[in-house]
């Protein structure tokens, strides 16, 4: 006899507030604890609501929950972003429905999710997938490994739950969805290309000083850990996506292993498009970007972090500007597309050197960049050398700014820097590569791209209003690029 009649797992971002990359991915995290917990309720429903029109109506939504006979329901709470709107929505559930929240940011504030939200009872922290099952088997709250519950006008924190081996979760039930996902630029299907994310392994070996994708949120390292290549193969064979993205923070920790997976894509013939999360260090490996190509590997996202050695070294990336020249001369040798990742307002980094990053760009020979402001979250090991260094601040949510670079500052250098990037010529090399170079779109596509190009320039044109700053966006576009 199971405890719960029917469960209800909640993605409970919206799509008219998401940004861009919150827009795009499958709610992979939410996914696995879920498949980890329908054996152990009689009925599951998970609920995307950025995929959902009509519950993503907070009426709808609770009619919803009142009307199925939901009796337990579980919330991500994975992002800054709309965190107080879902905070609300937390305290707008029915009473007398155990309602748990996990993932990323719930784990990072638990005790202000309590005090916050009252109908919160339980936080999962960290990793959910065996917590969840003995939620769901009714186990006393007080033996169940890293969770936190309410207690009376207490909550209690039991100790954390030991990372298990990626083997032994299983792989998101897609079953569980209620819509297919498609490659989408600002909420926009492109061309239906559909969707979806492997996750290989979990951990990273490296220890760049900057990232907490090696940590969880409760600063604890995770071990790499790898799946198994069949049961990754496995995966890949059981996706109808045309279109992979690996959400390894680095696919290629093992070359030899990635070399199998293509070796067994290329064998069984997927007809598949991949795109992943690299290191500078994947162009020691020729053997394998070659057979990448052939697997269907048409974009690499590359850590490049920053040109400058002072940065690298600060950061501890472990390589240089001159081993990041030499990687990309490699690279450029492959049909492949590359998006680098840089970070700006580093510690005692100024504006000269931040505003070299498109140059640099340029001169490696990136098609696009992802430019962040250095953040420092709860466990970072930056956040001694931040605070102590004088003129150097931290706000609540981890973002960084100086005496010399306010917010506002940096907001604008960050813009600089787009801008310098994205010239109107840039978008033209952005589309000649994908159709004629790496051919990410099929002919057919490319057409129903071209169709769909004014929605995309709507849509950019009504964003830059919303945010006041069409103005500014034209003149950068069009005049600061000229001179
Ligand atoms: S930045 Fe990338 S390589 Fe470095 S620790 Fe994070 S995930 Fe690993």
């Amino acid at each position: 006899m199971k405890k719960y009649k029917h469960a209800l797992f909640l993605n409970p971002y919206t799509e008219a507030q998401a940004n861009g990359t919150m827009k795009l991915f499958p709610p992979t995290g939410l996914e696995y604890v879920a498949t980890s917990a329908k054996p152990f309720v009689e009925k599951l429903t998970l609920l995307d609501l950025r995929m959902e029109e009509e519950l993503s109506n907070t009426d709808n939504l609770m009619n919803f929950i009142r009307l199925s006979g939901v009796d337990i329901i579980c919330v991500c709470v994975g992002w800054d972003r709309q965190y107080e709107e879902i905070c609300k929505l937390l305290n707008l559930m029915p009473e007398g429905i155990p309602l748990v929240v996990g993932g990323y940011k719930a784990t990072e504030k638990v005790e202000e999710l309590f005090a916050i939200c009252p109908r919160v009872s339980i936080v999962v922290r960290g990793e959910g997938e065996e917590s969840i099952k003995e939620i769901m088997q009714d186990r006393p709250l007080n033996s169940i490994l890293g969770i936190s519950f309410r207690q009376s006008n207490s909550f209690v924190h039991n100790s954390n739950r030991p990372l298990i081996d990626v083997n032994k979760i299983p792989v998101p039930d897609r079953s569980l969805r209620r819509k297919d996902y498609y490659l989408n630029l600002n909420g926009i299907n492109v061309a239906g290309i559909t969707f979806d994310s492997v996750l290989t392994a979990r951990g990273c070996p490296f220890n760049c000083k900057f990232c907490t994708f090696s940590l969880n949120p409760l600063g604890q390292k995770r071990a790499y850990s790898a799946r198994s290549v069949e049961s990754v193969i496995e995966e890949i064979a059981s996706l109808k996506a045309k279109v992979i993205i690996f959400s390894d923070d680095n696919l290629f920790v093992d070359p030899k292993r990635i070399e199998r997976i293509c070796d067994l894509i290329i064998e069984r013939k997927f007809k598949k498009r991949f795109i992943a999360q690299a290191r500078i260090e994947i162009a020691k490996s020729p053997t394998l970007l070659a057979k990448m190509v052939k697997a269907g590997f048409k974009t690499l996202l590359i850590g490049i972090e920053s040109p400058h050695d002072r940065i690298l070294a600060q950061l501890d990336k472990g390589f240089t500007q001159a081993k990041i020249r030499e990687a990309f001369k490699v690279l450029m040798k492959y049909p492949i597309f590359y998006s680098g990742y840089f970070i700006y307002g580093n510690i005692g980094e100024t504006k000269e050197e931040m505003l070299y990053i498109p140059k640099f760009a340029k001169e490696l020979g990136v098609d696009v960049i992802a430019c962040n402001k250095l953040r420092i979250e709860k466990f970072s090991p930056l956040r001694e050398v931040a605070e102590n260094t004088p003129g150097y601040h931290i706000t609540d949510r981890g973002e960084l700014y100086s005496d010399a670079f306010s917010h506002a500052d940096l907001k604008k250098i960050g813009r600089t820097i787009k801008f310098s990037f994205y010239t109107p010529g840039r978008f033209v090399k952005i589309l000649w590569k994908n159709i004629f170079i790496t051919r990410f779109f099929t002919f057919r596509e490319f057409v129903s791209f071209i169709f769909l190009a004014p929605r995309l320039l709507a849509s950019t044109i009504a964003r830059e209003i919303h945010r006041g700053r069409l103005k500014d966006s034209l003149k950068r576009t069009f005049i600061q690029n000229k001179a």
